[in-house]
């Protein structure tokens, strides 16, 4: 835990691989709005992990990672409250990175089941980078450059928070001779560096996206986003597998992803109960689903377009120098407490962002 009289810390970011979509939104952003008062909340942008699938095409890192800032602002992300950052701007993620990569097994990275599941879902098969098996080892660093408490994420990333969870105990364990029987709240008060932190799932801890079958995902193709205009909104929604081959067979009521979105979604849902009810009974088709589907998304993100329309590129790079200067004073001291554990620290340096 941070110090008593400080708020916990919560961190958490998004990968500038496309723009953020309604998974994104129930899955983390909800819970990144509803704790920014009472935790000290750190945004990341991660710019270089999207290099990991996207080295060609620099031009449109640049321009997600500005629509995703505009997305978190329009959402209500206040750069007043939370710290919005760069991941390539924080020299001490790639530090910590190297010495985090010393203490992690390589049979254990392979093991872990987001890492295989992202090579078979993006068919990238033996030509994935160097750099692709590092992001898990650079997401480790992100996270405990910020010391956290709690870090919000959706279900495909549990595992990668559990080897993060890992690292920090071999870490404290190793230089900071904190004992392995320590329950992990414990931790920092028997001197470690690093707390063990938690992840927090959101209200929708997987959402699928409109081929049915996917985690919704921004380099799949299958995501609502959450810029979408209206009729692009109500388009996708027409896309939605529903599990059904004709509309002569009966509707499938398992892992409908039109239900999905209704319950997810929808504000009223005995309005909801009614629908599903009479669409099991075939007395709705899947048209009219998708209709009020798309009505009740939209009616979510219509006061997300309208602060959208607002936000300037100024204000984000503005909100990203800002962010980028907290986000480097508590990661380089971080760095330093590191070292400190490590004896190397041969002497203190320090970082100026102009
Ligand atoms: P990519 O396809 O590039 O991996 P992504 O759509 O998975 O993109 P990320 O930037 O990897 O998005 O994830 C940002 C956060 O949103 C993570 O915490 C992730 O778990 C969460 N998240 C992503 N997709 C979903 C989803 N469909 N349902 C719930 N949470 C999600
Ligand atoms: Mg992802």
């Amino acid at each position: 835990m941070t110090a008593s009289n400080e708020k916990p810390r919560l961190l958490t970011g998004d990968t500038p691989t496309g723009r953020l979509h309604l998974g994104h939104y129930a899955g983390s952003i909800e819970n990144r709005l509803a704790m920014q008062d009472d935790y000290d909340c750190y945004f990341l942008i991660a710019n270089v992990h999207a290099l990991t699938t996207r080295s060609e095409e620099v031009a449109g890192i640049r321009e997600d990672t500005i629509e995703i800032v505009r997305d978190w602002m329009a959402c209500g992300i206040d750069p007043n409250r939370s710290a919005l950052f760069l991941q390539s701007e924080v020299p001490a993620i790639a530090e910590l990175t190297w010495y985090f990569a010393m203490i992690l097994g390589y049979g254990r990275l392979m093991k872990n089941p987001t890492v295989k599941d992202e090579i078979r879902v993006k068919n990238l098969g033996d030509n994935y980078s160097f750099g692709f098996l590092m992001y898990p080892v650079g997401q480790i660093a992100d996270i405990l450059a910020f010391r956290p408490d709690v870090v919000p994420v959706g279900e495909d990333q549990v595992p990668h928070i559990e080897m993060t969870r890992e690292i920090a105990r071999r870490f404290d364990q190793l230089y900071c001779g904190v004992s392995g029987q320590t329950d992990d709240a414990d931790y920092v008060k028997e001197g470690g560096v690093f707390p063990i932190p938690a992840a927090k799932t959101g209200r929708v801890a997987r959402l699928t996206g409109i081929d049915g079958v996917n985690k919704m995902s921004k380099s799949l193709g299958n995501a609502i986003l959450l810029s979408d205009t209206p009729k692009e909104v109500q388009k996708k929604c027409n896309k939605i597998f529903t599990g059904r081959g004709t509309m002569e067979d009966p509707p499938v009521m398992e892992n409908n992803t039109v239900i999905e979105y209704l319950r997810s979604f929808h504000t009223d849902q005995s309005r909801v109960d009614e629908l599903v009810d009479a669409y099991s009974k075939s007395e709705l088709g899947d048209g009219h689903l998708k209709k009020e589907a798309a009505e009740a998304i939209n009616t979510l993100l219509d006061p997300i377009r309208e602060r959208r329309e607002k936000i300037t590129d100024a204000d984000v790079v503005d909100a990203l120098r800002e962010g980028t200067k907290r986000a480097n004073a508590v990661a380089e001291k971080t760095l330093w407490m590191a070292k400190q554990a490590m004896k190397y620290d041969f002497f203190e340096r320090g970082l100026e962002l102009r």
